[in-house]
């Protein structure tokens, strides 16, 4: 199939383009990006008043699969994705039964290469079953094609343990995603402590439960030398951490989620268990810090965290409802609203943060649109109206922190080597 993609606003960050520009695609790839090109044989996409941008990955998602299919699976969730605008996401390890081996990424990746609508990375677990006790087997897992290792869903608490991982997965040349979370500050805190806990009269789960184990994984990096990805940072003082770390050149990166970054614990007052998240919301400087983290740097990308729940599961009291949000089709309408519109971010900073950054972070294939590159390609309407209803999802769950949002700009057009993931709007198969 040859394709031209004609008179979009072309941006991409890695090779500095910001431009309107054609592009041809022909057998999977980027054949040509150029003014007034011309195809003989093949399909033209009119792109006039989009943004034509490289193609979104997202490195921290749930999809559920095996075990827990009801919530969602390797298919609906990277329809959900390619519904998003993204063309790439990197799934957690922490189903039913753990991904721990090489078998287990050898499931996912077939069922990816069978029923996925987008490009999907395995990320292995850190330890067996996440207990936090043993190593998994991380070399079993880079054979079948796992990209990164992480106990997501509970931190590592043992610094040794970690030490141990760290020097192992360094051997692999991968990178250690950290979920920071003492327990022992945590305890069964489920909204952030201060003001809104004490008034809600729920328990708290402290800044400082991920901020001393931001510290202690910083350091261990620096002692060990591994590629450390930090996971959904919701502090200012974990954003400093950072800063500080990569100005002393640690090999340290980290991700903030939509939900952090454009909702605080105010929001909370309505007990919708649909915000309920780890870690939780925090107060209003604190995401003003994340977004100042965006601005300057420190943060490399923006991930959803994608975490889907059944309504019988999300419907109990705010305690007992498990933590999570689903967020792969809200988060780039969210950033277009937020951020694009408002003039905060550019489209350049857009691919950075949504594109080359988390592939960087996870050393996953990297995207241009330049010739010679794989056609991975998200087209955005940046002036579609998006209302977030409960029916509006591909997703198989519902449990969004966003319904009832009225959002400006969505992706319209993904393609994923070539192939069109998601067309005028609608995700393809
Ligand atoms: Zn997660």
């Amino acid at each position: 199939m040859a394709l031209l993609l004609k008179g979009g606003r072309v941006v991409d960050a890695a090779i500095g383009l910001d431009a309107v520009l054609d592009i041809i695609v022909k057998d999977g790839h980027i054949v040509g990006v150029g003014t007034d090109l011309k195809l003989e044989r093949g399909e033209t996409v009119d792109c006039a008043e989009k943004v034509v941008l490289p193609g979104l990955a997202d490195v921290h998602v749930h999809l559920r699969e095996p075990g827990r299919e009801y919530k969602e699976t390797i298919e609906s969730g990277t329809r959900a994705a390619a519904h998003g605008g993204f063309a790439a996401v990197a799934c957690m390890p922490n189903t039913d039964p753990i991904c721990d081996n090489g078998s287990k990424v050898r499931f996912i990746v077939e069922r990816a290469a069978a029923n996925g609508a987008v490009r999907v990375y395995p990320v292995g677990a850190i330890t067996k079953g996440q207990a936090g006790e043993q190593l998994a087997e991380i070399g079993d897992m880079i054979a079948e094609g796992a990209v990164a290792f992480s106990d997501d869903g509970k931190g590592i608490q043992s610094a040794g343990m970690t030490r141990i991982a760290m020097d192992y997965i360094k051997r692999f040349g991968a990178t250690l995603i950290a979920h920071c979370e003492d327990e022992s500050l945590a305890g069964h805190g489920v909204v952030n402590e201060g003001v809104v806990s004490t008034r809600m009269g729920l328990p708290g789960i402290p800044a400082a439960a991920e901020e001393t184990m931001v510290a202690r994984d910083i350091a261990l990096a620096e002692l060990t030398g591994c590629r450390l990805h930090l996971a959904h940072l919701s502090t200012a003082g974990s954003v400093a951490l950072v800063r500080e770390a990569k100005a002393r050149g640690v090999r340290v990166t980290c991700e903030v989620t939509p939900h952090h970054l454009f909702l605080d614990e105010d929001a909370l007052a309505t007990y919708d268990t649909n915000l309920k998240m780890n870690p939780p919301l925090r107060t209003a400087e604190d995401r003003q810090a994340l977004v100042a983290g965006l601005l300057d740097g420190t943060v490399d990308c923006i991930a959803t965290d994608h975490a889907p729940h059944a309504p019988h599961e999300k419907e109990l009291e705010f305690e007992l409802a498990p933590f999570g949000t689903t967020g792969l089709e809200t988060a780039l309408p969210l950033v277009i609203t937020n951020l694009v519109a408002a003039g905060t971010l550019g489209w350049t900073e857009v691919t950075n943060l949504m594109c080359h950054g988390p592939r960087l972070a996870l050393g996953l294939p990297e995207v241009r649109l330049e010739a010679g590159f794989p056609a991975d390609i998200t087209i955005v309407d940046p002036e579609a109206r998006v209302e977030v209803t409960a029916d509006w999802f591909v997703s198989k769950s519902r449990n969004s922190a966003f319904v009832g949002s009225s959002l400006l700009g969505k992706a319209s057009d993904v393609l994923v080597g070539g192939k069109w993931a998601l067309r005028n709007g609608k995700v393809v198969g």
